[in-house]
């Protein structure tokens, strides 16, 4: 389906290159090993994103760009010979037969071992010698060693691996006493008494088990963590000196806050879950100041196009269509059928009231691709009905790729099937025909933003958004950002050289995608950053962010609304720092302190909620690390946060159909 000869170039160019792997072996090793062939079968189209995938007995092979970092951290040049404890798949002891003269490599399980064996056969890497047993003890009979290699983090250097050195060798090995985070180091034998050690930095790697490693029951002993604070103040107390407090979310004193974004031409708002009353309840009050008191006329919203239409209609004071479809029926229902949206909507329609000039009236759209949650409900329904078990994948599927999510197991999960593969043109093809529905229904409203030429431009594209949607990914997220910065575009060409525009999308959509693992590792981009890009200082990037509370949630793609717990801040977090400040809600604007701006400058993890929450998972599936005064203009902090309310069937008015709370 996909080039992998291409995904490899681009692996060595985006993931290694240019994240600093200089060394022309390494580059061109990793260039030449087909990755594809050390990832489990069915894995193989993900055999090039930046992470790493399961191989088996709990083990994973490697991220790309952890396999560059050792082979160069270590040195290994032509002529070496080269020791590997850890050989997993065996990938990374191939990319460097492709570099040494000789590699040894030692593996604890004999049922990996056995399928890296076979890999070196086929793929005829002759140079290879594996065995399996405790690599802790090294391999003495082949010792001494220009390079040590080990894949695995034990709780100390193992001492015989230092002796296997010869002088001047390098032993590169992850240490560290708690479970999920080590530091490489790298030691150097300078003599036959003396080494050097150099501390590479923080990484994460399976644990090694082995006589001079941990034991088999993974006793681990939990030492505390040392804050790294020095220089003077803290980092809290610098935000909390920054943090500018926000006023009631009622008080109009709250709206003015945000006068210093009022002369942008367009102000983004983000939210760190699709799923907080707080989040919505700001952005609602932010969005109705500037409205009524800077000109503002678009609210551009992270939903479908005809959805919000019908939203529009009614706060435009526009006919409605008869006999359409209730708007925002579809999960996740609850993004715009709340409380909160419904408030704003009404407000909006009020306001409209009042103003004469049908151009001057503020106006509510959808900026995702057309009818996006039409089409994921259509597949489903088709695959449900046709192949349950192709149903069950597409759900994970559009459930778990985020562009945060990093636990390789998901991919396990969905890993294409036959039958995915084979429904293909047949949703596809279901998707283009509710499009061409959608598209005739709504030709038959006068308004006319849908003109021939953004009619004509959907049409065209339809085919590789579906395909995209359908299997999910990285390109897909792209696609999807491109065409709402495009809508967002289209909608103030339509309403003029003079209009401003609010966008409501979450943090990682409206964050800049460059200063998050999203650019940084994986080339994405997002509406954000396009902004940046074309309206430049005339664009402001608003986060939100919360330390702790409640959310609504679903467990799986489709699945019930829940009201759950958000579970406290990691330590490592920009939440902890923003917690620790001790103030329940502010505005941090980083533009107004520079000392606190290069302080907070240095990635940290940052959260990200979606309309799926897996506390059990938490940091896998919802941390990803971001430079946060650089994704954003300014962030808005709610200490502890509430869930949404859903809107429930005590919202219909009698008489009067269910047309959304608001359709009168
Ligand atoms: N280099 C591998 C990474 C595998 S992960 C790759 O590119 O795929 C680390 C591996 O170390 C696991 O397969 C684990 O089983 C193995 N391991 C852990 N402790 C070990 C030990 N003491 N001796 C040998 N292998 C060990």
């Amino acid at each position: 389906m996909r080039d992998l000869a291409r995904s490899r170039e681009r692996m060595v160019d985006v993931q290694l290159a240019r994240r600093g792997i200089h060394d022309r072996h390494v580059l061109n090793a990793m260039g030449r090993v087909p990755r594809e062939a050390f990832v489990e079968p069915g894995l193989e189209e993900f055999a090039y994103e930046d992470g790493p995938l399961p191989i088996g007995e709990d083990q994973t092979i490697s991220q790309p760009y952890v396999v560059a970092l050792m082979i160069e951290a270590a040195e290994v040049k032509p002529g070496d010979r080269v020791l590997e404890i850890g050989a997993g798949s065996g990938y990374a002891a191939a990319v460097m037969s492709q570099i040494a003269e000789r590699v040894h490599t030692i593996e604890r399980h004999p049922s990996l071992a056995e399928k890296a064996r076979q890999r070196f056969g086929r793929l005829g890497y002759d140079n290879v010698e594996l065995r399996v047993g405790d690599g802790t003890l090294g391999w003495p009979e082949a010792a001494p060693f220009d390079a040590i290699l080990v894949a695995a983090g034990g709780p100390k250097v193992p001492d015989a691996l230092k002796r296997q050195l010869c002088i001047g060798g390098r032993l590169v090995v992850p240490v560290g006493t708690e479970e999920r985070q080590q530091s490489l180091v790298k030691v150097t034998r300078r003599s036959e008494t003396e080494f050097e050690e150099e501390d590479l930095g923080s990484v994460m790697f399976v644990p090694l088990i082995g006589e001079q490693g941990w034991a088999e029951d993974g006793r681990r002993s939990a030492t505390s963590h040392l804050p790294g604070q020095s220089r003077g103040r803290s980092l809290p107390e610098m935000i909390a000196a920054a943090a500018e407090p926000l006023p009631d979310i009622g008080d109009p004193a709250f709206g003015q806050l945000f006068d210093r974004f009022a002369d942008r031409r367009v102000v983004l708002l983000g939210e760190a879950s699709h799923g907080t009353a707080e989040f919505y309840q700001a952005r609602a009050a932010i969005t109705r100041h500037l409205i009524e008191r800077h000109g503002f006329t678009i609210l551009a919203v992270e939903a479908d196009w005809p959805d919000a239409a019908a939203v529009d209609r009614y706060v435009r004071h526009r006919p409605n269509q008869a006999g359409g479809e209730p708007p925002f029926q579809r999960f996740p229902t609850w993004m715009w059928r709340n409380t909160e949206i419904a408030a704003l909507v009404d407000w909006m329609r009020g306001h409209n009231e009042g103003i004469p000039e049908p151009d001057r009236r503020a106006g509510f759209y959808g900026l995702d691709i057309y009818n996006m949650g039409g089409s994921i409900a259509a597949v489903l329904d088709y695959l449900d009905r046709i192949d349950p078990e192709a149903a069950k994948i597409a759900r994970e599927r559009y459930g778990c790729l985020t562009p945060w999510q990093k636990e390789p197991s998901t991919y396990g999960r969905a890993v294409l099937s036959a039958g995915y593969r084979k429904c293909e043109q047949a949703v596809i093809e279901q998707c283009q025909e509710l499009l061409h529905r959608r598209l005739d229904y709504a030709g038959q409203d006068g308004e006319g933003f849908l003109d021939a030429a953004q009619n004509a431009r959907l049409i065209a594209s339809a085919e590789r958004y579906y395909r995209i949607m359908y299997y999910g990914g990285a390109e897909s997220w792209n696609l999807r950002d491109t065409h709402m910065f495009e809508t967002l575009e289209h909608l103030l060409e339509a309403r003029g050289p003079q209009s401003k525009a609010i966008v409501w999308a979450h943090n990682s959509h409206i964050g800049d995608a460059r200063y998050t693992d999203m650019g940084m590792m994986r080339d994405e981009l997002n509406i954000g950053q396009l902004c940046r890009k074309r309206f430049g200082d005339d664009a402001a990037l608003i986060g939100f962010g919360t330390h702790t509370g409640t959310v609504a949630a679903a467990t799986d793609w489709g699945g019930d609304m829940e009201v759950k717990r958000v579970r406290p801040s990691h330590r490592d977090s920009y939440e902890r720092l923003c917690h620790d400040a001790g103030i329940a809600r502010f505005l941090l604007d980083p533009g107004r302190d520079e000392a606190l701006r290069r302080r907070l400058l240095e990635p940290r993890l940052e959260r990200f909620i979606g309309v799926i929450y897996r506390p059990e998972t938490e940091l896998m599936s919802h941390y990803a690390d971001a430079s946060l005064p650089q994704q954003f203009d300014a962030y808005v902090w709610f200490d502890e946060t509430t869930a949404l309310t859903p809107l429930g069937p005590e919202h219909h008015r009698p008489g009067v159909p269910d047309t959304y709370p608001f359709g009168v």
